[in-house]
């Protein structure tokens, strides 16, 4: 008996093949191809799969209809293409049903809502209501490992760095000490970078701090044990009349859409280079350390106008302004697509005090009208020279008309106050004056001495404190 029962049992195993690779002899006869046992399997899977989405579609159960799409897609992504039109209305219907359940179990758990979220994202990935949602739940999933900080908000600037020091400090460069004044290396600006990170400064988006409609101050909430950091970038002009003398020419876009900088020292050499200039410096950076830069901030370029901007020449008075115009476009989109901020360094870069009234307000004029139509608005004024005019109002009244409600300031030490009804911040200056002189201010950020690029700078750092 138990020999028997044996024998039909593999009898009815060897029918079973029998009739799986008659059914695939059958489908290559109907000229879909020889298909291998596992795809015969799935083939069969898919056309009920398929038959079920056409009743739930029938039915308008969106949720399921969406669902047997995915599997569908999962299982064969050319049966999904197949049902192209239908998963288009599917998507569309879907939609409101997909917002108002996320909201629903939003309510009682955020990372439920996430997780549900995130199933149907890549549908929903250009819609900004979804995304504005994603964002929001994203941050309050977030907010629950983040404290409350109350302490002061660290803010530094410097200019473009000095990209080629061999030039820069040249004895025949007759801008070799204002440099040294205002710039600082590469090297500098890496090392300041790496002991920013290990002493745990985090940067921080201008944004957050405060209200861009009333110029109030924000709480802030950080990771635990982070402390907050800004960093600006002034003038980012590169100047035509100093080219060539230790900076990069321009920022540029490469055919990735990644930015890099553009040089010609020699006529018949043109570099293109990733990590000589802060803003890819400070991108590399991120990415190495995605902890330095708290809900993706970067910086603020604070931008003047007389010579156009970012080393594209689109000032009025320009012969080739709109080509500079078109050229620089696609440059300030992607740097507000990577999050960098733009602020107003004025258009002369004039002293403040020593203006008029009506040159003070033509020259913010012309900044609005060359500038900020390239850039979009910005409520950020940066003082040329960190002076503001301290005997009259009107000029910063004027500022306040045009929009401007938050003002940087130059100092060493850290505020960020309403003064005389103005929302100020002042700024700690990063250059070889500062590297040389501020040793004991910049102790607890980093080691002046040990940052200070004494390979090539002109001025050795001992020697300055006497004649500095
Ligand atoms: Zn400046």
């Amino acid at each position: 008996m138990r020999k028997n029962a044996k024998f039909s049992f593999k009898k009815t195993k060897f029918l079973k093949k029998m009739i799986i690779i008659f059914l695939i002899l059958i489908l290559n006869y109907m000229n879909l191809g020889f298909m291998p046992l596992e795809k015969a399997h799935s083939y069969f899977n898919i056309n009920s799969l398929i038959t079920q989405f056409y009743t739930s579609y029938q039915q308008e159960d969106w949720q399921k209809s969406i669902d047997l799409l995915m599997e569908i897609a999962n299982k064969d992504f050319n049966s999904f293409i197949l049902q192209g039109e239908e998963a288009n209305l599917v998507q569309n219907n879907f939609r409101d049903v997909y917002f108002n359940n996320i909201k629903t179990i939003q309510e009682k758990s955020l990372e439920k809502a996430l997780k549900y979220l995130d199933k149907y994202y890549k549908f929903y990935k250009y819609d900004n209501v979804i995304n504005n949602l994603k964002k929001e739940i994203e941050y309050g999933i977030l907010d629950k490992t983040l404290v409350d900080y109350t302490g002061e908000i660290t803010h530094f600037f410097t200019h473009c760095l000095i990209a080629y020091p061999n030039l820069a400090f040249d004895e025949k460069n007759p801008y070799k000490d204002t440099y040294d004044k205002d710039c600082i290396t590469i090297n500098e600006f890496n090392s300041i970078l790496d002991e920013l990170y290990a002493n745990d400064y985090v940067l921080i988006d201008i944004e957050n701090t405060y209200s861009q409609e009333t110029g109030s101050i924000n709480k802030l909430r950080l990771p635990k044990n982070k402390k907050p950091l800004i960093f600006s970038f002034d003038d980012v002009v590169y100047d035509q009349k100093k080219i060539h003398t230790g900076l990069v020419d321009k920022l540029v876009l490469d055919d990735k859409n990644e930015i890099a900088t553009y040089t010609s020292n020699n006529p018949d050499e043109e570099q293109i280079i990733y990590d000589n200039e802060f803003l890819t410096i400070l991108e590399n950076f991120i990415k190495q350390h995605p902890d330095f830069s708290f809900l993706n901030a970067k910086g603020i370029i604070c931008l003047t106008g007389f010579t156009g901007i970012l080393g594209y020449r689109t000032q009025s008075k320009s012969g080739d302004r709109n080509t500079q115009i078109s050229k620089v476009t696609k440059l300030i989109n992607r740097l507000k697509e990577l999050n960098w901020k733009f602020a107003c360094h004025s258009y002369g870069h004039y002293h403040m005090e020593k203006m008029t009234l009506d040159d003070f307000k033509k020259d913010t004029d012309d900044w609005l009208n060359e500038v900020a139509t390239l850039i979009g608005d910005t409520t950020i004024y940066a003082y040329p020279y960190g002076e503001w005019d301290k005997n009259e109002n009107a000029k910063q009244n004027y500022l306040k008309e045009k929009g401007f409600n938050l003002f940087f300031g130059v100092g060493i030490n850290n505020y960020f106050n309403k003064i005389h009804g103005n929302l100020v911040m002042d700024r700690k200056p990063l250059d070889g004056y500062s590297l040389r002189k501020r040793q004991n201010e910049y102790k607890k950020y980093f080691d002046c001495e040990k940052i200070y690029d004494h390979e090539n700078r002109a001025i050795p750092y001992k020697e300055t404190s006497y004649f500095l």
